[in-house]
């Protein structure tokens, strides 16, 4: 298991291990983590998630709470006692769990756990519940991504391949434009000609910041600010972000 993208937050996107011992919970909720822009990771039992943690920093802990072996309140006691070496023992965890049986809530609490989600998995629930447990953290979450995947994925009809497709063709229009912002020289039918056709590309790959930003300039340009370098550097700022969203995704 290994991870190229950037680090956690600065997109919005997460770094999410999931310990889950169901093929079809690990194949939903794999599926519904990579959709909403995040790096997920699998561990298909409490000893390998100990392991993965061990190995690679992760945000958040998505932790079924039975698991052959080592189970997912074994580990997460573990973790909490900081009894696993290299496991920061307040990483957030979010339990997983089939049982809904009075007194649940309070074991898993117990346990160390930060939240949890009763299976099925209501997407919106799992949503709502991994951001509360990060903004009770003070955890990275709340910056929106450069990108809005779920769009993006749902234009694309759900085609994994054509979003890789977009996504390719976008880093390599994006850096020829951060190239030629740079050597514009401040001209300004020059600076608008590139905002209009980056405003375009950002629309297609449903970066919503990026397109105020390309807009912003074209329309300074045309109206003939004096200065244009504030909106040129915050342009060339968002087009990196994003840039770096569409090459990391599922790196
Ligand atoms: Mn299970």
């Amino acid at each position: 298991m290994h991870f190229d993208g950037p680090a956690g937050g600065a997109s919005g996107s997460l770094r999410v291990l999931l310990a889950e011992d169901n093929q079809l919970n690990q194949a939903f909720l794999l599926c519904f983590l990579q959709n909403e822009g995040h790096c997920a990771a699998l561990a298909r039992d409490g000893r390998e998630a100990l392991e993965l943690l061990a190995r690679e920093r992760f945000d958040l802990v998505l932790m079924d709470v039975q698991m052959p072996g080592i189970d997912g309140l074994e580990a997460t006691r573990r973790i909490r006692e900081g009894a696993v070496q290299n496991v920061p023992a307040d990483i957030p965890i979010v339990a997983l769990t089939a049982y809904a049986m009075p007194g649940d809530k309070e074991r898993f609490l117990a346990a160390g756990m930060d939240g949890y989600i009763s299976k099925p998995v209501s997407l919106t629930a799992l949503q709502a519940e991994m951001a509360r447990v990060l903004a009770e953290r003070g955890a990275p979450g709340g910056t929106p991504p450069a990108v809005d995947i779920r769009s993006l994925v749902s234009e694309c009809v759900y085609s994994d391949e054509l979003v890789a497709q977009l996504f390719a063709a976008f880093a390599e229009e994006g850096r020829s434009c951060l190239v030629q912002l740079d050597t514009a020289g401040g001209d300004p039918s020059r600076l608008a000609r590139i905002a209009h056709s980056l405003a375009n590309s950002a629309g297609a790959i449903r970066a919503g910041r990026l397109l105020a930003a390309a807009r912003d300039l074209e329309h300074a340009a045309k109206s003939g600010e004096p200065d244009l370098d504030a909106h040129v550097g915050r342009l060339a700022a968002l087009l990196k972000d994003a840039i770096a969203y569409a090459v990391s995704w599922r790196a």
